[in-house]
């Protein structure tokens, strides 16, 4: 499957000098989303999570249609102010300013193996702050996937030296 051509290239977009990266398309091609959660399942098979934990909202797209095929709870990890429950938070780094995740301070708890996916890994900060969030939960990160990877920014040192699988690096 051709990931790479069922993904725009945005120019200045959110702004300029910017490229963003578009999966709408794939999403829109049910052969290539369904390649896409089948990879992703048979990459974490034997991975031993018992949950799944992604970022609103792009990360809900993939991770919540693959804990349903891997038979896994699925997490949401949202913005401040979205989950009606009470909340851990973890602020993170962006290039200019700061962002902040939270999760049900329930969702994660002791012993819980919990795989972490997302739609994409730019500089990390997004993924950093749900690990982050995880272990502060008690749980242990089993796995970090995404659909596509950014080789030209440094997101990987933000995984805590654990190991991430990727389907297609730009
Ligand atoms: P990071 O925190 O810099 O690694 O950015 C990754 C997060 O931002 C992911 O949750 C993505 O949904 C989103 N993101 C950043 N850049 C892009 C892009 O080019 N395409 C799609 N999502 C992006």
């Amino acid at each position: 499957m051709d990931l790479r051509a069922c993904i725009r290239d945005i120019p200045d977009y959110p702004k300029e000098g910017i490229v963003f990266f578009d999966i709408t398309p794939l999403l829109q091609k049910p052969e290539a989303f369904q390649y896409t959660v089948d990879a992703l399942a048979e990459r974490f098979a034997d991975c031993g999570a018992s949950k799944i934990a992604a970022a609103e909202a792009r990360g809900f797209l993939f991770g919540a249609p693959l804990a349903y095929k891997m038979g896994l709870g699925f997490v949401p990890v949202r913005k401040p102010g979205k989950l009606p429950y009470k909340t851990r938070q973890v602020s993170y780094d962006l290039e200019y300013g700061q962002d902040t995740l939270c999760m049900h301070e329930d969702a994660v708890n002791d012993g819980d193996k919990v795989l972490v996916i997302d739609d994409l890994l730019a500089t990390g900060g997004t993924v950093g702050g749900m690990l982050n969030l995880i272990t502060q939960g008690g749980g242990e990160v089993v796995g970090i996937g995404f659909v596509v990877e950014l080789g030209f920014l440094d997101g990987p040192s933000k995984l805590n030296g654990l190991p991430h699988e990727y389907l297609l690096k730009l």
